[in-house]
Parts: C-alpha cells; sequence; structure tokens
C-alpha cells in the first residue's frame, strides 16, 4: 500500500510514575499522544477499511504494533496531555464536518427540487403532490435551523473558545448528522430509483450521512454530553423553580 505519511500519531494510556501523578487531574490526564515513524520496526498497516464504501486516499487504517519503541522525544506536548491535545482538534473539527453537511443538504434540496420541477408521474409534476411540498418545506426550514446551530458555535468558539464550546459543538454534531441522512433521504425518494444510482451524488451523500453518525464520536455520546450539560445546571440551582410548582390548597390555607 503507497504510504504518504511519514508517521502516525497513537494515543494510549501512558503508565508509571507519571500516571499515578497525574491521577489526581482525573481519568482525562492519562492519554498522551506519540509520533510513531511509519518505517519504526513493529508497526505494520493491516488495511486500508472502507467506510460505507468510501476509500479515503489517506486512510482509515487498520494498524498492528508489535513491540514497537520510539524513544520518549516522540511524545507530542507533555505526557497526560493527548486528551487536552485531542479535544482541541475534535471541536473545530466536528465544526468543519457539519458545514460540510450543510453544503451538501443544499445541493440535495436544489437537486429534488429540480427533479420534483421536471419529472411527471400519474399525469403531473412531481413537485404537485403535496407530501413532496412538505418534504421541500421541511427541508428548508431544518437546514436552516441546523445552519443556525452551527453558526451560533461557530461565534461562540471565536468570542469564548474552544472549550467554552464543547456542549453546542456536541449538539450541532449530532443535529448535522442526522439532518444530512433525512433530506438525502428525502431527494433519493423524490428521484426514484435514479436516486440509487450513481447517476446523482444522493446515494454517496446519503452513506457519508450514515457514516456521520459515527464520525468524531456516535450520536449517543454526545447526547449524553448535552443531557449532563442540561441536569448540571439544574443541580446548581436547587429551588431555582419552584415557583412554578402549585402547593395544594390544603397546606395554603394558614
Ligand atoms: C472513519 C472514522 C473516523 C472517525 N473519526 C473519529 C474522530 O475523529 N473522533 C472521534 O471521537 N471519533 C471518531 N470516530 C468514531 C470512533 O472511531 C468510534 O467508532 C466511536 O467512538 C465508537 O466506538 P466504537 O466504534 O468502538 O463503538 P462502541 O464503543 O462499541 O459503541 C457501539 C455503540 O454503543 C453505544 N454507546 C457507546 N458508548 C455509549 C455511551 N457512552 N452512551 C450511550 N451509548 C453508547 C452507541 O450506540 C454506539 O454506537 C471515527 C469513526 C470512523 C469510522
Amino acid at each position: 500500500m503507497a504510504s504518504f505519511y511519514s508517521g502516525v500519531y497513537i494515543m494510549g494510556v501512558t503508565g508509571g510514575q507519571a500516571q499515578d501523578d497525574q491521577a489526581q487531574d482525573g481519568p482525562a490526564s492519562q492519554h498522551s499522544m506519540v509520533i510513531v515513524p511509519m518505517d519504526a520496526p513493529g508497526l505494520q498497516v493491516v488495511r486500508n477499511i472502507p467506510v460505507m464504501h468510501h476509500h479515503a486516499p489517506e486512510g482509515n487504517c487498520e494498524l498492528l504494533f508489535r513491540n514497537v519503541r520510539v524513544p520518549a522525544a516522540n511524545i507530542l506536548g507533555q505526557e497526560g496531555n493527548g486528551f487536552k491535545l485531542a479535544q482541541q482538534r475534535l471541536g473545530p473539527g466536528r465544526v468543519h464536518h457539519c458545514m460540510r453537511t450543510i453544503g451538501q443538504c443544499e445541493l440535495a434540496l436544489e437537486l429534488m427540487c429540480k427533479r420534483a420541477l421536471e419529472r411527471k408521474a400519474f399525469g403531473r409534476h412531481i413537485a404537485d403532490f403535496a407530501n413532496v411540498q412538505d418534504w421541500i418545506a421541511e427541508t428548508r426550514l431544518e437546514i436552516d435551523q441546523a445552519r443556525l446551530l452551527v453558526l451560533k458555535v461557530a461565534h461562540r468558539m471565536d468570542r469564548e473558545g474552544n472549550a467554552a464550546a464543547r456542549v453546542d459543538v456536541s449538539a450541532i454534531k449530532i443535529v448535522a448528522a442526522r439532518l444530512q441522512t433525512r433530506v438525502v433521504n428525502r431527494a433519493m425518494q423524490v428521484f426514484g430509483a435514479m436516486g440509487l444510482t450513481p447517476d446523482t451524488p444522493l446515494s454517496y451523500l446519503w452513506t457519508w450521512g450514515r457514516a456521520m453518525r459515527f464520525l468524531d464520536g456516535p450520536d449517543e455520546v454526545h447526547l449524553r454530553v448535552v443531557a449532563r450539560e442540561e441536569l448540571a445546571k439544574t443541580r446548581s440551582n436547587p429551588g431555582g423553580n419552584a415557583a412554578h410548582f402549585v402547593p395544594p390548597a390544603g397546606l395554603m390555607a394558614d
């Protein structure tokens, strides 16, 4: 397999005293990133794994490490900082995925409308069917909602930094991936069988949208992040919404 890289970054738990010392900072401080040159003895590229039949030239590879040794100087940053480094890249990376999703959904909507105006079934243009009009309208609403959320996250990152936008990033990551499969699914339906063929980009975009529900973390993990934040807000404000509860009349008599 041709290699475009001279090395890989791996992240793993680093042991020994350093880990014990850093345990006080929680489990997030137990990981380190290490650069491993591709020609390091013991490193083998087993295969480049396609994702929903998408082949990435740069590779989503299965790597085998057999007693690979590298100098301590190959640690990226400080020992125990791996998780932090990964998080710095992940937030902005996720927003980029979402921006591409918005663009791909716009394309799907355009294609859907064009096809609906051109194609006739049962003597009418497909655009004349009420359910197709609903799909088109809902798609526009959903894309615009998602776009506003993406802009909100990007704005917050710019103003307050990546860490402050962590929960918003999780939210938009879920919204965008779900949007892509939903919107492209509608477009494929409007196209009929042609929507499933390589004659349009739709099936490609749908499978990528499906993969997006894993790339950068599965939906469920990001939902947990959002839920934890909501619960934390309520926990930090005990009794804060007491005014909304109406005590039974009997308790109010005195
Ligand atoms: C090409 C590619 C690139 C990727 N890039 C990234 C990346 O850059 N950053 C990144 O973070 N991830 C990335 N991922 C996702 C990551 O590699 C894992 O696939 C993902 O973290 C899920 O882990 P897993 O596949 O081992 O599944 P498992 O951990 O076995 O999870 C399987 C299922 O269990 C459920 N589950 C797991 N954990 C929880 C939980 N905490 N709460 C509720 N349900 C749960 C979910 O339904 C999940 O789908 C990428 C994936 C692919 C395919």
